[in-house]
């Protein structure tokens, strides 16, 4: 196993839609082993997209649990279901290094189908922060990080301090 780096803000891998995962053998296990070791090897890490490790296929690592013993592993996931109700909480990435987090509307519960190591369907409800998280993850996955939902004036003001920070 290994511990891959997490690359942020403005590498292009972070803008690349994912593939779908079509092949479920031990070339894509150790990739999920590497993901899930990355994530418990990060402080504050909640959930890693493949994209995130410079890996182009669709799969997300997330464990929302305090203890870190609930490793849930999603390939090429889709929400099926989301609520009406929305909620507003301040997220942050690590890909967006630096102390930066900024409120986003996501629904407040949904439902996704994805896909387990072994290739088998599966479908899940989640609300609140495992629900914000699944769809922070999905948007990772089609090249959408969360800063994108600033309003443009607001984006610019960050993107300008965040590469000021990562020139420091
Ligand atoms: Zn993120």
């Amino acid at each position: 196993m290994a511990i891959l780096p997490i690359l942020s803000l403005p590498h292009p891998s972070l803008r690349r839609p994912a593939d779908h995962v079509t092949t479920f053998d031990d070339q894509l296990k150790k990739v999920v082993a590497d993901m899930f070791e990355t994530h418990y090897a990060t402080p504050n890490c909640g959930a890693l997209a493949a994209n995130q490790l410079g890996i182009p296929w669709h799969i997300t690592v997330i464990d929302p649990s305090e203890n870190k013993d609930e490793p849930l592993c999603l390939i090429n996931a889709e929400i099926i279901e989301k609520s009406e109700e929305t909620v507003n909480v301040k997220e942050g990435c690590m890909s967006v290094p630096g102390g930066f987090y900024y409120a986003v509307e996501r629904h407040k519960t949904i439902k996704f189908r994805y896909q387990d190591v072994d290739g088998h369907t599966h479908e899940q409800e989640a609300d609140d922060y495992l629900s914000r998280c699944v769809q922070h993850e999905l948007d990772h996955l089609r090249g959408v990080v969360f800063t994108d939902y600033l309003p443009p004036f607001r984006r610019k003001l960050f993107m300008q301090k965040y590469m000021r920070k990562q020139h420091r």
